[in-house]
């Protein structure tokens, strides 16, 4: 039931622009041939801004700027880049409340998320890599590491603040200047982002932010001055991309899509182990690329986890994102609500069993209530095909070598989660998984410090850490050797 109380209060923090330009070179612009798409609010379907389109040509103006600036900010003394990057990382903090709120109006997401989870790690991605800015000797790559160049950065909607400084933070470190184009639904918190650039004064042409759909984003890694592409989103589109790259010099990193095992042992801690599968799949509308979304659970406690998942199901509260107690928000789009009712139907016609507690959904907007599907066999779609909401399949096994075969058995491997009291059990089972991040008796946890990446077709390269610095240097060794 929605029994939320709307709080006004909070948009109210929010100076939304009717329209809002291209960032190009330290400066907000209108397109080249005044092109816009409209940016709604997917709980209200209200339009929020109109927002440009970029075209070719502003792409080619976003690359020369940042061109133009990669001279001064590589020769720059990395002491000084991390002045810019700590200025950025505390303006982020102390602006956080503001862009948590934009944040879930332009994506639909809980405010208790954008708040307590998004907004804290986007400033600390930056504080973490302010911190490397002088240490680059230190990355493993020789005594004097170079950055690549331009970085062409596309990301998807999911995690817009939280992608951009995936994307933005290390490569800023490493002396790259980047052109990052955010999604066509979400790109109002890069553009306010944008603000915060100009009001940390970071030099003109760093950072340029090109708005626009999938066209811009096709200019943007297809654009011959660039040299590096960093690409988060579907694996069709990362194929594409990857096609685009192949024999030019640009380097190339991918983050693609999923469709992660949470594997529950019958030694498990079941509340915990009950908490771990909800925010695993629910957490994020189940817009998340490492979501739990293939639930393995041990045939001797199934009915036990089946219980009190349903129970606490019931409890999750579906509705406006920007009541602080809503724990499920809005489906990011028309587009992505199609394809998750289409693919969860598949559920329904392959003789899976659904299931979803009692819940009212708002009636404009677009929403999905919380569904687990059980009787979910290797063969169904809905066990292979990634989803991306909050919708869950139950499958079970009996012995740990079958639960490593189910988890494995899938074209993605970007994460996994294990649920055990068992020390050994955990580090036995995380080893024979093949995806890049394994959780043990937690699930969805993010640390700068952390590299993060995929197996198979997740993608490749790592983001995060010392690794993801890596993924934004050429290293001083083999430049030596290419050089010579
Ligand atoms: P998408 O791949 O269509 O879009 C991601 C970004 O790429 C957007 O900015 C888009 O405008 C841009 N883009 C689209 N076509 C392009 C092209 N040809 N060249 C360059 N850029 C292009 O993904 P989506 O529609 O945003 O999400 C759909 C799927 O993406 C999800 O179902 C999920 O599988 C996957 N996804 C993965 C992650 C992740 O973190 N790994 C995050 C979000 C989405």
């Amino acid at each position: 039931p929605l029994d939320y109380a709307p709080a006004p209060e909070s948009r109210a923090i929010v100076d939304l622009q009717p329209s809002y330009g291209l960032f190009i070179d330290g400066a907000f612009t209108e397109g080249a041939d005044g092109r816009t798409f409209k940016t709604v609010n997917p709980a209200t379907e209200e339009v929020l801004a109109e927002v440009t389109e970029a075209t070719d040509a502003d792409v080619d103006a976003a690359v020369a700027a940042a061109r133009r600036a990669f001279r001064g900010w590589s020769r720059m003394p990395g002491r000084e880049r991390a002045k810019y990057l700590y200025r950025i990382a505390r303006i982020l903090a102390e602006r956080s409340r503001e862009l948590a709120v934009l944040e879930s109006l332009d994506n639909g997401k809980p405010i208790k998320e954008s708040r307590d989870v998004d907004l804290p790690l986007v400033s600390q991605w930056f504080f973490y890599y302010a911190g490397w800015a002088d240490k680059l000797s230190y990355a493993g790559l020789g005594a004097d590491p170079r950055p690549l160049g331009v970085a062409a950065q596309v990301i998807p909607w999911n995690f817009p603040l939280l992608m951009l400084s995936w994307k933005i933070a290390p490569a800023l470190a490493a002396g790259n200047t980047v052109v990052l184009k955010p999604a066509e639904t979400t790109p109002l918190t890069a553009l306010l982002f944008a603000e915060i650039c100009q009001q940390a004064d970071l030099p003109p042409g760093v950072v340029n932010i090109v708005t626009g759909a999938g066209a811009t984003g096709q200019a943007l890694v297809g654009h011959p001055d660039v040299n590096k592409v960093a690409f988060t989103g579907s694996t069709d589109v990362g194929r594409q991309i990857a096609r685009t790259v192949a024999g030019t010099d640009k380097r190339l990193t991918l983050e693609l899509g999923g469709k992660a095992a949470n594997i529950v042992f019958e030694d498990a801690a079941m509340d915990q182990a009950v908490e771990g599968i909800v925010s695993g799949i629910f957490f994020n509308q189940g817009h998340v690329c490492c979501a739990g979304s293939r639930l393995l659970v041990q045939e001797n406690v199934y009915e036990e986890v089946m219980d009190r998942l349903k129970r606490r199901m019931t409890t999750l509260r579906v509705g406006d994102p920007l009541d602080k107690n809503t724990d499920i928000g809005a489906i990011n789009s028309r587009e992505q609500l199609d394809r998750i009712t289409a693919l969860a139907s598949t559920g329904d016609d392959e003789g899976a069993e659904r299931w979803s507690p009692p819940c009212e959904l708002p009636t404009s907007g677009f929403w999905y209530a919380p569904t687990v599907f059980t009787g979910v066999t290797q063969a169904h779609r809905i066990a292979r095909e990634e989803i991306f909401g909050p919708v869950l399949s139950v499958l079970t096994f009996r012995t740990p070598d079958e639960a490593v075969a189910k988890a494995n058995n899938t074209p993605y491997g970007l994460s996994a989660g294990v649920w055990t009291e068992k020390g050994s059990r955990i580090l036995a089972i995380a080893d024979r998984l093949r995806a890049g991040v394994v959780w043990a008796n937690t699930f969805n946890k993010f640390d700068p410090a952390s590299p993060f990446g995929g197996y198979k077709e997740s993608g490749y390269g790592r983001e995060g850490g010392r690794q993801g610095l890596a993924s934004y240097l050429t290293s001083s060794v083999l430049q030596e050797g290419e050089t010579a």
